[in-house]
């Protein structure tokens, strides 16, 4: 990777950036993993508690680079649907969406992976989607992501996750032993007030 490309990220400032789409933390923590002894914080809390994306982006998944993965060894990705691929309950997909689809199609084998568990929503995003969806999936447990390894007929090593939540996507991604994408929510949604408070709560786990 070259470094020219590389620089600070604002969200996530111990975690290094290429702009303007994808991150690779895999170096970074390596580094950080054997340079920093795992000791108490000053909070008490260990830093094993925290979540490191092997990747994050500063945008949602519409802005990651596909050739990235690809070279970087990913044959295979495990999506998140709701703010990732759709907004939730609309059931349908924006135009950047399915062109970014239409890019990875050819390239990566790719399942969706979710906790929603109405069969009507769900079968409506697989027809929207054209690929399969798990639903009832109950991440960040192992059980769907080893359902879904299981349909893509890859390796862990091969495959990544993406999604926009840490505690679900990211940490079940990491327990299954794959690497991670975090993504921001689509551009397109307009979260209630409520929800973008607890999605910040919750990236209080990302380590920086
Ligand atoms: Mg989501």
């Amino acid at each position: 990777m070259s470094s020219a490309l590389i620089s600070n990220c604002a969200l996530y400032p111990g975690i290094p950036v290429v702009h303007p789409v994808l991150c690779n933390a895999r170096t970074n923590l390596h580094v950080t993993l054997s340079e920093k002894p795992q000791t108490p914080s000053i909070s008490g809390l260990s830093r094993s508690m925290f979540l490191k994306p092997t990747y994050v982006t500063t945008g949602d998944i519409t802005t990651l680079d596909i050739e990235l993965l690809c070279n970087d060894g990913i044959k295979g990705l495990i999506i998140d649907l709701d703010s990732t691929l759709m907004e939730s309950g609309k059931g349908r997909i924006t135009t950047e969406t399915d062109a970014w689809l239409q890019l990875a199609r050819p390239r990566l084998k790719m399942i969706v992976l979710t906790n929603n568990k109405r069969q009507d929503y769900i079968d409506n995003a697989g027809s929207v989607l054209n690929m399969p969806v798990i639903g009832y999936a109950a991440k960040p447990w192992k059980a769907g992501f080893r359902q879904a390894l299981a349909a893509l007929e890859l390796p862990p090593e091969e495959v990544a996750v993406i999604g926009d939540r840490p505690l679900t996507d990211i940490w079940g991604g990491r327990r299954s032993n794959m690497r991670t994408v975090l993504v921001r929510p689509l551009s397109s949604i307009v979260e209630p007030s409520w929800k973008t408070f607890f999605r910040q709560l919750e990236h209080v786990f990302i380590r920086r």
